[in-house]
């Protein structure tokens, strides 16, 4: 399997550090209000990655912290009257319905700032003690000159970064580059006791400290949007190999943006759509497809069109799963036979190209193609003459495929009986319009599977028979 590694800029042959296992850090929300899709995409991105991960049998850790202490987390609890810890508690609470609703799956652990600040505290100790950190008037500042290797994510060197930094540079920095690690409480503002005084971290020390403390000193993948990469990830790196002396993440990823109008969704430029106004019009399905039809190093401009296109191909999908799901409980056949199995394992190809696309640095716009293939191959093969059985694993085999990418796993049971009464109620509207030939069809069409009707006083019944 190959991944892009955004440190090296190519892509490499995936190895883990314990075979079998893999160590994964995705940065996550700053919990002030809910999450729009841009975000959306990035979760998405990462929970899908985390899924194949798995279904390649993989045992994942996965952690994706919450940002529960920053400038705009102290402004909203400002403008409401209520306290920080109040603010991150609620949209913590709101991230989950989201991220439930677009059927991301639940982290292995979900840190929050705040209740690693001792730990946060001992980190930066320990830069200061080792020379990387410096304080001035209870602010402590990471040394970026003495870290060598500071710029290697981005591929810029500290001079290039500096000459292009002149601007509001801070007289007590020894350096312009140098970034915050703690900083000392201004009024009003949450703070932790210190051996700098009162005050709160600084963002990037967060997600370095947390994945040190619960992933170990090198962890296998670190990833997220690419807005990311550069301070945050430089600093993450710069922060946890100063103090460790060891690589921090052996494969950096990143994903791009979901654009409007070719410019980043972004709550500062109000373009976005919240997930949760978009999950009360698409399903989630929809959602995560449309995230998933384009790979997601490339930017994915978002319109109402591309939704409206991915429910389509939803409904196609779920075309599938509802037709033998009707076949699984109207054929007469039980077992394959010796041709049924020839053709289930025809179908192995497609799983084979599906597993090749998505070892191919998870091209999940070409595992959807091969999903349509699959589909328009059972479409065509699976009928009513086939047994229950081959029904079965083909239904299966969908789900088996849909399942990484977070789609497809839903029953249309349920819309059988309302597909039914829908039916019903046609046939009643034709006989109605006198439209008698029309009346005939709809019930014959339903006798074909199994469904018979009976006009009773209190109207029409419908029953199924073996
Ligand atoms: P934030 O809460 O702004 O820190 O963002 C949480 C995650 O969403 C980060 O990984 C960001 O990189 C990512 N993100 C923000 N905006 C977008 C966007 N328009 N498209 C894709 N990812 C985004
Ligand atoms: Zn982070």
């Amino acid at each position: 399997m190959k991944i892009y590694n955004s440190l090296t800029r190519q892509k490499e042959e995936f190895k883990s550090i314990t075979p079998g296992e893999v160590k994964m850090y995705v940065c996550g929300p700053t919990v002030y209000n809910y999450f729009h899709i841009g975000n959306g995409r990035t979760f998405i991105v990462f929970d899908t990655i985390r899924r194949y991960l798995e279904y390649k049998g993989y045992k994942v850790e996965f952690i994706q912290n919450f940002t529960d202490i920053d400038d705009k987390m102290i402004k909203k609890a400002n403008e409401e009257g209520t306290t920080v810890a109040d603010i991150g508690d609620r949209y913590i609470n709101e991230y989950y319905k989201d991220a439930d609703g677009l059927n991301i799956k639940r982290a292995s652990t979900n840190p929050r700032a705040t209740e690693y600040i001792e730990d946060i505290i001992e980190f930066v100790s320990g830069l200061i003690e080792k020379g990387y950190a410096y304080e001035v008037d209870g602010d402590v500042y990471f040394r970026t000159k003495k870290f060598n290797g500071y710029g290697k994510l981005i591929k810029q060197s500290l001079e290039d970064l500096q000459s292009g930094a002149r601007i509001n540079v801070d007289e007590r920095k020894e350096d312009p580059m140098d970034f915050a690690l703690w900083k000392s409480q201004k009024p009003g503002e949450p703070a932790w006791e210190s051996p700098w005084g009162l005050g709160r971290p600084g963002w990037h020390i967060e997600c370095s400290c947390m994945a040190k403390k619960l992933l170990g000193e090198t962890i296998d993948i670190h990833a997220g949007g690419m807005d990311l990469a550069f301070p945050h990830h430089e600093n993450e790196i710069a922060q946890s190999e100063a103090l460790t002396g060891k690589p921090f993440a052996n494969y950096w990823m990143h994903s791009a943006y979901l654009n409007v109008n070719n410019q980043k969704m972004s709550k500062s430029l109000n373009n976005f759509l919240t997930a949760r106004d978009a999950l009360e019009k698409y399903d989630a399905d929809i959602i995560r497809f449309l995230m998933l039809s384009a790979h997601y190093r490339v930017q994915l401009n978002f319109s109402d069109d591309l939704l409206e296109s991915a429910k389509a191909s939803v409904e196609r999908l779920y075309n599938a799963v509802s037709n033998l799901e009707n076949l699984i409980s109207e054929v007469k056949k039980e077992k394959m036979d010796e041709q049924e199995e020839e053709y289930l394992k025809s179908l192995d190809k497609y799983r084979e190209k599906y597993i090749a696309k998505m070892d191919d640095d998870f091209n999940t716009a070409d595992a959807i193609t091969a999903i349509f293939d699959l589909i328009k191959d059972i479409n065509t093969n699976v009928s009513i003459e086939s047994s229950k059985e081959l029904c079965e694993k083909a239904l299966e085999l969908i789900r088996e495929l849909g399942n990484p990418l977070g789609i497809l796993q839903k029953s249309t049971k349920g819309s059988l009986e309302e597909e039914i009464e829908r039916l019903i109620e046609e046939r009643q509207q034709a006989r109605k319009d006198r439209n008698f030939a029309l009346a005939d069809k709809i019930r014959d069409d339903l006798k074909a599977r199994n469904i018979v009707l009976e006009d009773t006083p209190q109207g029409v019944r419908w029953k199924k028979i073996n």
